[in-house]
């Protein structure tokens, strides 16, 4: 990497998957860059805690790592291809349904991995420092002066020309945001929780067919599995709260599974599901959206402190490590001017990390609305059709959402769009809202 003469130095808060890749994007221009990061270095540590096991990379999170020169060898080759969906109906029948065109699939990634190696390739700039053991507590949008709590209660401060916050859904960096005028806010909890079970090898094999993103959509609840590449899946189980708490024994997790995932069972294992049910409590899911994402010359958010979006489109991450180039893209068109990159940043960017948040969010809420509606019976019987022949309005948006880099906004719009028209016929309203109604739409 280059090392400026003007030694401008870039603080990343947090080395989560945005933050590590945003490290290489600004180490490539020669910043002077630290990242701080609340954890320990996950590649040291025995048992690494956080989100989901796995995820799916597709397009956009590709292109971002493919500006750092690290999509093929560290990514993509530790990556298990998921060519197609596949249904499990409740009889236990599977059905795939194959991205729109041929040769199109998305990645199963494992989340600790990536990490580990985003960390890695941070650190072979000579011009960065990672910190762990860093959890920031305070800063001043004046000075850029930051305070981080350390280990065993001791405090050290350092100062930054930038401070890039990509410290997550419940962000530090963002609570400086909330206290200025003209800052907008939401948050949202839906009612949904989730739970990660394994399923583990059998005879050494996957037990099931690994290049698919297996799902069983099922009224309220909705399993997903994604391969790993121990040859295990991770299942995660998606229903409320509510419906959570009123399974309290063993008897009861194989009574519901009987029920709604009774081809399951023999995969993941009646003993295993009757411990692993119990081993930690459903994770709550939330959605927040921000504006503007910086705050004069001196920070700016991205990934899921900017954004965090409900994962039912498969694409907070992806929509994170887009950030990254947009930014980077804003960069160059600005002369890394910051009092201009800034600004043009939230102006570009808002719009599109919104878009995407509130479709997510619309899959989550048609879903549970279409449920509840004695349509969906109909609309069922019409699933069939509409994978045979795809010529909805819906599957080009997830099209152009999962394999393009449209600007989200574009996709919505064209969506919205594209409904309108659509829903003038009974029968082809009907099939684009059936398309709508899949449970996930990746
Ligand atoms: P995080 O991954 O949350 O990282 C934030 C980092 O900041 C952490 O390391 C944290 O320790 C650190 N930190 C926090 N506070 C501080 C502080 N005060 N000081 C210093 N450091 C701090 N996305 C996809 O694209 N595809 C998927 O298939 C997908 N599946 C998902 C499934 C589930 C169940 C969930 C919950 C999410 C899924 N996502 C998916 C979304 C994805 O996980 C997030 O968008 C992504 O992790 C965001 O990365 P991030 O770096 O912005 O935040």
């Amino acid at each position: 990497a280059l090392r400026r003469e003007d030694k401008k130095v870039v603080a990343v808060v947090g080395a989560g998957l945005v933050g590590a890749l945003n490290a290489c994007f600004f180490a490539k221009r020669g910043f002077e860059v630290e990242v701080f990061e609340t954890r320990e270095d996950i590649r040291k540590a025995k048992v690494v805690k956080g989100r989901s096991i796995n995820l799916a990379l597709s397009h956009r999170g590709r292109t971002a790592l493919k500006h750092v020169g690290m999509e093929d060898k560290q990514i993509v080759s530790k990556g298990i291809p998921m060519n197609a969906r596949m249904i499990h109906s409740l009889s236990g029948k599977q059905s795939p349904i194959p991205y729109g065109k041929k040769g199109q699939y998305i990645l199963s990634v494992d989340r600790a991995n990536l990490n580990k190696e985003l960390l890695t390739a941070a650190e072979t700039y000579p011009n960065t420092k990672l910190n762990f053991d860093h959890k920031l507590q305070d800063w001043s949008a004046e000075t850029g002066l930051m305070t981080f709590a350390r280990p065993h209660g001791s405090k050290t401060q350092t100062q930054a020309d930038l401070i890039v916050g990509c410290d997550g859904a419940f962000s530090a960096v963002r609570k400086q945001f909330l206290r200025r005028s003209r800052f907008n806010y939401s948050q949202t909890y839906i009612p949904h929780g989730y739970m990660e079970l394994t399923m583990r090898p059998r005879n050494g094999e996957f037990a099931m067919k690994p290049n698919y993103l297996h799902i069983w959509p099922r009224n309220t609840f909705m399993m997903i599995a994604l391969p790993n590449l121990d040859k295990t899946f991770t299942c995660t189980l998606f229903m409320p709260f509510e419906e959570f708490e009123k399974i309290s024994t063993g008897d009861e997790v194989i009574e519901f599974f009987q029920k709604y995932f009774p081809d399951a069972i023999p995969l993941i294992g009646a003993a295993t599901l009757r411990r692993d049910y119990f081993r930690l409590p459903a994770q709550a899911m939330v959605s927040v959206k921000c504006s503007p994402y910086h705050i004069g010359d001196k920070c700016v958010l991205m990934g899921d402190a900017a954004h965090a979006v409900v994962p039912f489109y498969g694409q907070g991450m992806n929509a994170g490590f887009e950030d990254c180039i947009v930014f980077d893209e804003i960069m160059n068109q600005f002369n890394e001017d910051f009092s201009a990159v800034l600004p043009e940043y939230s102006r570009v960017r808002v719009p599109d990390d919104h878009a995407i948040a509130d479709l997510a969010m619309y899959n989550y809420v048609e879903k549970n609305r279409k449920i509840k509606s004695f349509v969906h019976f109909f609309l069922k019987l019409l699933d069939a059709l509409i994978n045979s022949f795809h010529p909805s309005a819906n599957i080009d948006q997830v099209f152009q959402v999962t394999f393009t880099r449209t600007r989200y906004h574009v996709a919505v719009e064209r969506w919205h769009w594209q409904d309108k028209v659509i829903n003038r016929g009974l029968l082809l309203g009907a099939v684009g809202a059936a398309a709508g109604g899949f449970y996930l739409l990746i």
